[in-house]
């Protein structure tokens, strides 16, 4: 018996050589031609079928309904779990993703369905400015956690040093793919954090670059993406090349958000704030913000005038800034976030049976050497290490050290002192 006669469409009886392509379930076939049609009859009974996404909906992708999405003030309320402080950049990103996934609703309504009143919601790409160490990726890395969607991280930079910009900028999208084990439809809903954008301004109008090659190629190829394109992506990642296998990403649904220090920006904050006075005045109105307070007040234009292209600048509507971090909030970090670094080497020691205590001296002396590095919170980690290290190795010894361990500063000052070369007498 031939497979034809097995393989019959349910719907119009034509055999699998007589249709274009055959859909086998399990207890029967349909064939493509019936599948149009029956998506046709559907439509017309004013039933919102899922616009086609070119290599979405694959495997899963169905867009969350917002009542799963938490609201604006339920995502402020997580991350202040997570990162202490940065509350403009909190409500700032809990409106954005919000937003974000309330345009994904609206996207599945069909143009000319009941549902559409011609009001089409832009993608709104954010753009996060702040020191080094301030808090940037964690709060990213704590959304996409909270929302359970793929989520990852990129580095600007590695592009421009790979020369072949304009193919290499897809390769975000396949680490996306990798993290959600190339399930298209998640990645296609998913969360990129680029980082470092700043470092891929245009170097005639950002002379403290040294780089020579310019990052406008770059930024120009990460337009496509960020605007939203159906986007070849080589599924492992790494170059194109003519006789690859590609997988078609849909970037509409996928939101970008850019990191960056962009240091020097306050200057041109400063300038256009000052321009907008004038005579005598201006000078002395300029001089009143401090480096911190300036950032609050940046506006596209000083994207652009750091170097980065308008049509990027356009593509990324939302702009927010983090502060820098000051001591109090640098000891908070060290005690409240759910794993604050004092709580996890606490549960460290703990494993080898070590109960430990930090007295408070001990926490100003770990925050009087971070504000040392200017490092923002990352210092803190590399300090502390360094204290606890000596313990942790005596730990697992019940016989050796004590099983009641309190940190007190002169204890950090002999462990740390340990790593500085010896100073001339
Ligand atoms: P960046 O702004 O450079 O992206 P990160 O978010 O990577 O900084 O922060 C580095 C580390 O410092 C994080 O893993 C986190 O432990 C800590 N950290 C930074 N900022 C904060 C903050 N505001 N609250 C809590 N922890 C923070």
């Amino acid at each position: 018996m031939s497979k034809d006669n097995k393989n019959r469409c349910s719907f119009c009886g034509r055999t699998e050589s007589e249709v274009p392509m055959m859909l086998i379930g399990n207890d029967g076939c349909i064939c493509s031609d019936c599948v149009q049609q029956a998506t046709e009859v559907v439509r017309q009974n004013g039933i919102a079928t899922a616009p086609a996404k070119p290599g979405a909906a694959a495997k899963s992708g169905a867009t969350p309904s917002l009542k799963d999405i938490p609201r604006p003030q339920e995502i402020k309320a997580y991350l202040d779990q997570y990162v202490i402080g940065q509350d403009d950049a909190k409500r700032t990103l809990a409106v954005a993703v919000y937003n974000h996934y309330k345009r994904l609703q609206t996207a599945n309504s069909l143009p000319g369905g009941p549902d559409d009143d011609g009001v089409e919601l832009e993608k709104s790409n954010i753009v996060m400015l702040g020191p080094t160490g301030t808090g940037k990726t964690l709060l990213v890395r704590s959304i996409a956690r909270l929302l359970n969607v793929p989520f990852t991280i990129v580095d600007a930079t590695v592009f421009t040093e790979a020369g072949y910009v304009g193919e290499d900028v897809e390769s975000i999208l396949s680490r996306l793919l990798q993290v959600c084990d190339y399930d298209e439809g998640r990645a296609a809903q998913g969360i990129v954090f680029i980082d470092e954008i700043d470092k891929i301004a245009r170097k005639q109008d950002n002379p403290s670059l040294s780089r020579e090659v310019g990052g406008e190629g770059v930024q120009q190829s990460l337009l496509k993406l960020l605007e939203g394109s159906v986007v070849n992506v080589p599924p492992k990642g790494g170059r194109k090349h003519p006789d690859q296998e590609y997988v078609h990403l849909d970037t509409r649904e996928i939101l970008f958000i850019c990191g960056g220090a962009f240091e020097g920006i306050e200057r041109r904050i400063a300038r256009r704030l000052g321009s907008r006075t004038v005579g005598y005045n201006s000078l002395r109105h300029t001089a009143r913000y401090d480096n911190a307070d300036l950032l609050r007040y940046v506006e596209p234009q000083d994207l652009r005038s750091f170097g980065l292209i308008p049509e990027l600048v356009g593509r990324l509507p939302v702009i927010t800034s983090l502060q820098p971090l000051g001591r109090e909030m640098l000891r908070e970090i060290l005690l409240t976030p759910r794993n604050s670094i004092v709580k996890q080497y606490t549960k460290i020691l703990a494993i080898d049976g070590v109960e430990l205590t930090f007295e408070d001296a001990a926490l100003d002396y770990i925050v009087e050497q971070a504000m040392q590095y200017k490092l923002g919170a990352r210092g803190l980690r590399s300090i502390t290490e360094r204290i606890m290290n000596e313990a942790m190795y005596d730990a697992p010894n019940p016989e050796e050290g004590n099983r009641h361990l309190v940190i007190t500063a002169d204890y950090c000052r002999r462990q740390t002192d340990k790593f500085r070369p010896p100073t001339e007498e």
